[in-house]
């Protein structure tokens, strides 16, 4: 089988590349398990309604032109420009790559913890078609172990109708984001009534279908329905692309996308790194840089030029409490709060990344601070 542009990848940026390079008319081959749907529902409403946000169903792929092979890449020849695809329905597929594009995100497996790999996960649609199963009756017991954004959101959502524990490692949800950030997830937290259980250590855990017990040096025996996972994330990446650097997140990309050395494949989503004119080599594990990556890749192999700057930016929404950041806030020395925006800016004094919460209406002004660089007005706040 042979295709000009094959993508390797169903989710967003995958997803975005291909249709992307279809409505060009560009022949494109998508490979990825079932159909291609959304990600962050899958923390959110999905939870409550259990069904996937597909992007598009057969009969939408079909009439776009976009070529579905549902399946894993398990093998990848770059000299060949050849895949080995292990289908979902049984058998393999060898897929012929003349050009090749990288979107297969990031994995979230279960911590090595003992017993630990019978708990639930919502990030991947599996995993969302069991845990909500498990949940169909409300007032359950449930122990969400990781309290990063994908925990700490799914924690906020089941809390409408269950029992909820937030468990951490850490002392405090959303640790690794701003301070003001993690303040506003806890209170929130609170007021759904959700126990957050921080610095808890897990020994181990048994878990069968009538229920589970997590063993913590920490805190005693928890007792509990349901335990659900949502504690970090891995590499995709295959050793064929990583090389030396097996755990690798991202391939490193130049400014149009294009994997560094490789001239038939670009990267885009959570799994490439780019040189952002301001902020150096990032990369940008959310939805809203898996969306526009995708397509810059679709314009650079359709022959753009353009250099890919978009500025970080994320959204979360925490129960009613709404997120959202644009720029880098490792580049921020000082914070405050300016005309109700809560404003970082670097060693220059220009606005390096803006934080939103509860402000969606103030997106527009956040990204035209940040791509202003301005310079510090006269009157802040320190915060
Ligand atoms: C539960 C959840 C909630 C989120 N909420 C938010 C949010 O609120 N805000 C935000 O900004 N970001 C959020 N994100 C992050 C955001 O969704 C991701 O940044 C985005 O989906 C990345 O897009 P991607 O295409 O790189 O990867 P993904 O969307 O993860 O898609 C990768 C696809 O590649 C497939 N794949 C993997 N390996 C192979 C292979 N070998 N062969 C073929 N296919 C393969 C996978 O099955 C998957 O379908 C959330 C993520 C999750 C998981």
């Amino acid at each position: 089988m042979s295709g000009s542009v094959v993508v390797v990848g169903n989710g967003v940026s995958g997803f975005a590349c291909a249709a992307r390079l279809a409505d060009q008319g560009a022949a494109v081959t998508m490979i990825g398990p079932g159909l291609p749907h959304d990600r962050p529902p899958l923390s959110k409403r999905s939870l409550r309604t259990g069904r996937l946000p597909l992007l598009a169903d057969a009969e939408q792929l079909e009439a776009k032109g976009i070529e579905h092979v549902d399946g894993v890449v398990t093998a990848c020849d770059l000299a060949r420009r050849r895949l080995v695809v292990s289908l979902t329905a049984g058998g393999t597929l060898d897929v012929e790559a003349p050009s090749l594009v990288w979107a297969t995100g990031l994995r979230y497996p279960r911590p090595p913890i003992p017993g630990f790999e019978r708990a639930e996960e919502n990030a991947t649609a599996v995993g969302l078609a069991s845990l909500t199963q498990r949940l169909t009756v409300p007032g359950r017991r449930v122990v969400v172990v990781g309290a990063g954004l994908i925990g700490t959101e799914t924690a906020a959502t089941l809390a409408h109708e269950h029992d909820v524990t937030l468990v951490d490692m850490v002392d405090r949800p959303l640790a690794r984001l701003l301070p003001r950030v993690s303040e506003a997830a806890r209170t929130t937290l609170d007021s759904l009534h959700v126990r957050f259980l921080g610095s808890c250590s897990i020994d181990s855990a048994s878990i069968d279908v009538h229920g589970a017990v997590l063993h913590t040096s920490t805190h005693g025996d928890i007792d509990c329905d349901v335990v659900v996972s949502a504690a970090g994330f891995r590499s995709s990446l295959p050793p064929e692309l990583t090389g030396v650097d097996p755990r690798a997140l991202t391939l490193p990309a130049d400014e149009q996308l294009r994997v560094i050395g490789q001239d038939h494949l670009w990267a885009c989503g959570d799994c490439v790194s780019f040189p952002h004119p301001r902020w150096g080599r990032i990369g940008i594990p959310h939805w809203d840089h898996a969306l526009w990556s995708g397509r810059h890749v679709a314009d650079a192999i359709l022959g753009s030029s353009t250099p890919y700057v978009r500025e970080p930016y994320f959204f979360s929404d925490i129960g009613s409490l709404r997120v959202q950041q644009v720029g880098f806030a490792d580049a921020a020395v000082e914070w405050s709060d300016e005309d109700g925006l809560g404003v970082g800016r670097d060693e220059g004094g220009s606005a390096a990344c803006v934080l939103l919460l509860n402000a969606p209406s103030r997106l527009r002004d956040a990204r035209a601070l940040v791509a202003a660089g301005s310079p510090r007005s006269p009157a802040t706040t320190h915060a």
